[in-house]
């Protein structure tokens, strides 16, 4: 461990870290799925000029430096652009982070009724211990589609007027067995169903079967203007109800739901919308699907990114077929994405030399992976020589570090994609505790010292 960094920072330090924590915290309480993260990215960028890209394809209209645009794949990810002087095909400086998290998705047919309860079924997404789920204050957030292509938007518990929903557990009267249980099944993934009525319909007719989920679908029907098939296409999302925090009583740290990644999300956008008039073209790509391996058309293994890219370079004058290959291989990335920190609870796990601290800077990760850093991408020591410069010549507080023991476990990020287009690439991000975990708590610091990398990297590699 080396220096809690918040001896070295002054007054003008002390605010700006204030400012950033409190944007953050206000956005990331409004943005807690991918669809939300991606809808507020584009009002935040729009507002400051942004143009989607189809724009320029579908008029032919030629792009020039200091041009910004971004393209909107699906509402569940985005790539955002600024043009720089410098010929595109010389590379370019992305920050990647993914802003899916942990958390549990609705089934298809989720609404049931049991013993004059209604409940919704639901199938956990990503690397949760599901009994951290239970107990909780949960909101529902997400779409639902209607045939006619209407999209619902849908926000249910995160209103101090609105209700709340939940998941319930076994009173420890009578949990002896449960508790007998190793910690991966005390609570199963079917028993991870959100209750959410108890109060049957106004009865005219004479019929009596499922009462309590009438009334669940007449107020769908009166609020929403959803009816029951209609979950058929839907994606709505169960997540922590409730607002991101200060956390601790000196305030240092920030507890919310979804950091990973959204703490690198928001701060690889905000330092990406706050550089301009850059020398190399600068990128910002949110993607979705990192939780559950990047997959599907709006995670980082879909050709969205590269198909915009290859677009930009078309506008830019480069319709040769090397002008992409080119312009990737010239590129460098910050893979923006979490890191555990050492958590002294926890010490039996963590290799105190190479470990992430609190408050000891923005953490760059060499490689991940696990079992021999099998799945890793593992970054050139002359990019990381190249980046150690521009972090100290900008008074980036960083800090170099592995995720755990070796052999302890591990886990991936984004950073193998692009690095497999032969992007220069490593991971790069905030150190998190009790990551994955509804609520998660991250330092304030290290959130600044973020923010300062990644505009320290657009700039100057
Ligand atoms: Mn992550
Ligand atoms: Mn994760």
């Amino acid at each position: 461990m080396k220096e809690n960094i918040w001896s070295k920072y002054n007054d003008d330090d002390i605010m700006t870290l204030n400012e950033i924590c409190d944007e953050y915290r206000n956005f990331i309480s409004k943005s807690k799925i991918e669809r939300e993260v991606v809808k507020n990215s584009i009002k935040m960028a729009e507002s400051v000029g942004f143009v989607n890209l189809n724009k320029y394809i579908e008029n032919n209209i030629k792009l020039t430096s200091g041009d910004k645009v971004y393209i909107n794949n699906r509402n569940k990810s985005i790539g955002l652009f600024v043009i720089g002087k410098e010929d595109i095909t010389k590379g370019i400086n992305i920050l990647g982070a993914h802003v899916d998290s942990p958390r549990l998705d609705l089934k298809a047919s989720p609404l049931y009724e049991d013993t004059d309860m209604a409940y919704l079924d639901t199938h956990y997404y990503g690397g949760i211990k599901k009994y951290q789920w239970v107990t909780l204050p949960l909101a529902l957030h997400g779409v639902v589609v209607k045939k006619n292509g209407d999209v619902v938007n849908v926000v249910i518990g995160e209103d101090e007027s609105d209700p709340v929903v939940g998941i319930t557990d076994l009173l420890p009267h009578l949990g002896q067995e449960q508790m007998k249980k190793e910690a991966s099944k005390v609570i199963e993934g079917e028993k991870l169903d959100v209750l959410i009525g108890s109060m049957p319909i106004k009865n005219n007719s004479k019929e009596e079967k499922d009462l309590i989920k009438k009334n669940i679908l007449n107020i769908l029907k009166n609020k929403y203007d959803i009816e029951e098939d209609d979950f058929l296409s839907a994606e709505i999302e169960v997540v922590p109800a409730g607002h991101a925090r200060d956390f601790g009583l000196d305030r240092s740290m920030i507890m919310a739901y979804g950091q990973d990644d959204k703490v690198c999300a928001y701060t690889s956008l905000k330092a990406f919308l706050d550089v301009d008039n850059v020398e190399r073209t600068t990128s910002c790509i949110l993607v979705d699907k990192e939780e559950i391996g990047s997959v599907g058309s709006t995670g980082m293994e879909s050709s969205f990114y590269e198909d915009a890219l290859r677009e930009i370079c078309s506008l830019l004058g480069h319709d040769e077929v090397t002008a992409l290959s080119r312009t990737l291989s010239n590129s460098f990335m910050l893979s923006s994405d979490v890191n555990a920190a050492y958590d002294p609870l926890y010490s039996e796990v963590m290799d105190k030399r190479s470990a992430s601290y609190f408050n000891n800077g923005v953490v760059f990760c060499k490689y991940t992976g696990s079992r021999g850093k099998s799945g890793s991408n593992d970054a050139d020591a002359e990019y990381i020589a190249k980046l150690r410069k521009i972090m100290d010549d900008n008074k980036v507080n960083f800090q170099i570090s592995e995720l755990g023991k070796v052999d302890a476990g591990g886990g991936g990020t984004i950073a193998y994609i692009l690095a497999n287009k032969n992007v220069n690439v490593i991971d790069c991000g905030v150190g998190v505790l009790s990551m994955h975990a509804p609520w998660e708590v991250t330092a304030k610091a290290d959130i600044y010292e973020a923010y300062k990398c990644y505009v320290a990297f657009l700039k100057d590699a």
